[in-house]
């Protein structure tokens, strides 16, 4: 995960619009008289990020406050006069092709409030805390600040994953090919930064998402390596996946696609013929004989 840009947006001006719509004065009021703890509280908001545990919001225990600055949020609709720094947002996912910033995978279509604008209201239309995410991650993430432990998950616009490799897969070929993620942490890794790494994968459930995104994209590619292997053979299918992994090496060492490309090269079994086992069985047997002009090749069967 590499951070994504943030988006060019002035989130006072954003405040004071939100204040000047809003219809009943009493809540106009309300939020005027907030105004500088909610312009305080976004200057702090990288130092939260860091000790999460150890601020509250400015709006702790005051539920009409809560509900007043709950109430800006609608305001970020489209068509509505905060409907531009919507807009500035989901486009700030332009810079990783409309990747959800948090699988990786997913396209983007909704708002997260990186800090749940339950627990700390007074970030419900600040630009930082709203992340462009998929459905899927939006509905997992939910409400999620662990701020017990001080654990949070990984920020789009202010963390990195680890250049150092924490995400392997390993990929098995018997009657089927089978791929499983893992976190391992490196040596000169503490366990703090690692827990960090863990608490996001957990909560986005990613190591399961993964094994079937990476199932689909080699089963995609059957065709590529039966053709690779007919010109090349083996060394055909290395060079291939060499090739795929070398035009995704920019997203980084632990995106999913990288760490998928390191496990094929590193299965043997995998290039020299366990890819016919993605093919039904009645293809593989065929197949085999064609790429190989054996036909003692790979039958699908172990
Ligand atoms: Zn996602």
């Amino acid at each position: 995960m590499t951070a994504l840009p943030r988006p060019v947006r002035n989130p006072i001006a954003d405040l004071d619009t939100a204040i000047a719509l809003r219809r009943r004065r009493d809540i106009r009021q309300l939020l005027q008289v907030a105004r500088a703890d909610v312009v305080s509280a976004y200057e702090r908001y990288e130092d939260m990020l860091r000790d999460i545990a150890n601020f509250d919001s400015v709006a702790a225990n005051q539920t009409e406050l809560t509900q007043a600055l709950l109430g800006n949020v609608p305001l970020m609709d489209s068509k509505r006069p905060l409907g531009s720094l919507r807009a500035a947002v989901l486009d700030a996912a332009e810079h990783g092709q409309f990747r959800c910033p948090l699988c990786e995978r997913a396209q983007v279509c909704a708002l997260d409030h990186f800090l749940p604008k339950e627990q700390y209201p007074e970030f419900s239309i600040f630009v930082d805390n709203l992340i462009p995410v998929c459905e899927r991650c939006n509905r997992l993430k939910g409400a999620e600040c662990d701020r017990q432990n001080g654990l949070l998950l990984f920020h789009a616009y202010f963390d990195d994953l680890p250049s150092e490799q924490v995400l392997v897969a390993t990929v098995r070929t018997d009657n089927v090919v089978t791929i499983t993620f893992e976190l391992q942490r490196p040596s000169d890794f503490s366990e703090a930064a690692f827990a960090k790494i863990e608490k996001h994968f957990t909560v986005l459930q990613l190591l399961e998402f993964y094994r079937k995104e990476a199932i689909a994209e080699v089963a995609d590619s059957t065709d590529s390596y039966i053709q690779a292997a007919q010109r090349s053979g083996v060394a055909g299918i290395q060079q291939m996946i060499g090739d795929q992994l070398a035009g995704t090496a920019w997203r980084g060492t632990n995106h999913w696609k990288n760490v998928l490309y390191r496990g094929l090269l590193d299965s043997a079994n995998f290039c020299e013929g366990g890819y016919l086992s993605l093919l039904p069985p009645s293809l593989r047997n065929r197949t085999a004989e064609i790429t190989t002009g054996r036909q003692t090749a790979y039958s699908g069967c172990s």
